[in-house]
């Protein structure tokens, strides 16, 4: 029988007991002693990332239990093994990175040499988010190493078993005056905003990002915004259903639905909610049995906050087809499906982060992209079809962070594409390079030499002007 255990009993991350301006003044002094710069001490560095994760995987798994009654292999498979492989990955490329760039260069610039340079920003911040906290804050801390900054992280303390455990091991792994953890919640993040950085790096809310874009604009700080929205399938007649509906499911389910491209809602046609629903039905029984409850597979929610506000969704039971059980002792939240839900219900105002999938029903493709694009652009977009020109309609008329065809959430994983939004569900992307990338200022060079033949030749540009300068 599943025992389930609560962070109830753990205690908010402590303060702190530095100040952020302290942290920053000693990792602003750490960068501009230079350590940062050589490749072997950021090498050495991600080395101690990789073990970090590595060596304390039971202690992750324990602590993610606590704080969402996580099952050990939604640990592995979304947090330690994912964070683990981008290290990995970085790695393996860095010298390759860090090597200076050697664009082509055009006919003019013959006697010259050109190249750019990856340079770190500086101090960069870390903002993560609860719903994968070991990921998201380790994995564009990678980058950030990567590319040659001194980081300062600020975990959720929503997530607060996780929380503590990351500030504990960055203090035994990572280099001392580089890299630091400040802890706590909407007070003390406030306070680092206050903050000169170099980079910040926030994942979260779209409300919160807001703030965050506001308060690096005092310094012009640039930022990466991973941010939320409603990620829309779109479930097409006549595709294998019981292949689509597992991977819709599993989307769904996993983190119970607490993932930020977890397919929110669906839209399809009439006849294909209702064979959606048949197998959907077998499908949760099959994973979960005929009690979800006593599943050791399936989450509970983070908080009462998140609990109450899902729940909320539920009180009209009018269109639940499937589940719909809760247990507030537990925070849990049976996997549900809502059928024929009108674009103006609650549940279509925003952002669900749950195990709530409601279906709209639409006629055909081009209402479906009609939809899609009356609101915010999504951070993901799944689309389920058969037919090639469905996808291509679907690619070519809407603007999403990414997609995933017939299937969802996957191409998170795939470290070499971009992760990130667009609009409102973020700015910039990151996962391998695109994470050195993120985090380095491109430096364009150029070099020259002072002898003679070249000033002769670029001496057209000195005054006086004349007609026969201009046409040469
Ligand atoms: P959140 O925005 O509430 O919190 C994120 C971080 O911001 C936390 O560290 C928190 O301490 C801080 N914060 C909260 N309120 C603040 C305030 N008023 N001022 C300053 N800082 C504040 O988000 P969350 O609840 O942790 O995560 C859920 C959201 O994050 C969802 O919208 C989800 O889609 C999104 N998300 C996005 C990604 C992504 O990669 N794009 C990944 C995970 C989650």
């Amino acid at each position: 029988h599943f025992q389930f255990t609560y962070s109830i009993d753990v205690d908010p991350p402590k303060k702190t007991a530095r100040n952020p301006t302290d942290i920053v003044a000693i990792a602003r002094s750490a960068f501009r002693s230079g350590k940062t710069k050589s490749v072997e001490f950021r090498r050495k560095q991600l080395q101690q990332l990789e073990k970090l994760v590595q060596e304390n995987v039971p202690a992750f798994e324990d602590a993610l239990k606590q704080d969402l009654g996580r099952p050990k292999q939604e640990t592995l498979m979304f947090d330690t093994d994912y964070a683990l492989f981008d290290i990995q990955k970085i790695l393996h490329n860095l010298s390759a990175w860090c090597t200076p760039e050697k664009p082509s260069k055009p006919w003019v610039n013959a006697l010259d040499s050109i190249q750019v340079n990856s340079d770190p920003y500086g101090v960069v911040l870390v903002i993560g988010a609860w719903n994968f906290p070991v990921n998201l804050l380790l994995v564009p801390t990678a980058g950030a190493i990567a590319a040659g900054n001194c980081v300062v992280m600020k975990p959720s303390e929503v997530a607060s078993a996780t929380s503590k455990l990351l500030e504990e091991l960055v203090l035994k792994y990572l280099d001392k005056q580089c890299f630091h953890v400040y802890n706590g919640g909407v007070p003390e993040t406030t306070e680092l905003l206050q903050e000169r950085f170099d980079y910040i790096f926030f994942t979260g809310s779209t409300q919160v990002g807001k703030i965050v874009h506001a308060a690096a604009n005092k310094y012009l700080t640039p930022v990466t915004l991973e941010l939320g929205g409603k990620s829309p399938v779109f479930l097409d007649d006549g595709v294998n259903m019981e292949i689509a509906t597992r991977r819709i499911l599993w989307g769904k389910c996993s983190n119970a639905g607490q993932v930020c491209i977890a397919p929110d809602y669906m839209l399809c046609t009439r006849e294909t909610q209702a064979k959606f629903i048949a197998v959907a039905q077998m499908v949760l029984k099959e994973w979960y049995g005929s009690n979800v409850k006593d599943s050791p597979f399936y989450c509970r929610l983070i908080s009462d906050k998140h609990y109450d506000r899902l729940t909320t969704f539920l009180k009209d039971k009018r269109n639940i087809a499937i589940g719909g059980q809760t247990d507030a002792s537990q925070r849990f939240i049976e996997p549900t499906v809502l059928v024929n839900v009108s674009p103006n219900d609650p549940v279509m105002q925003e952002e669900i982060f749950g195990p709530i999938l409601p279906i709209i029903v639409i006629n055909n493709p081009q209402e479906a992209i009609s939809f899609i694009n009356a609101r915010e652009k999504p951070l993901s977009l799944y689309v389920f079809t058969n037919d090639a020109d469905t996808k291509e309609l679907f690619l070519n008329n809407t603007l999403s962070g990414g997609v995933t065809i017939n299937d969802t959430i996957m191409h998170f994983s795939v470290e070499t594409l971009p992760f990130g939004g667009v609009g409102y569900s973020g700015m910039g992307g990151y996962h391998g390079k695109y994470s050195f990338d993120t985090f380095s200022h491109k430096k364009a060079i150029l070099r020259r030499n002072l002898h003679k033949p070249l000033e002769k030749a670029i001496s057209v540009r000195y005054p006086p002007y004349s007609e026969t300068k201009e046409k040469l």
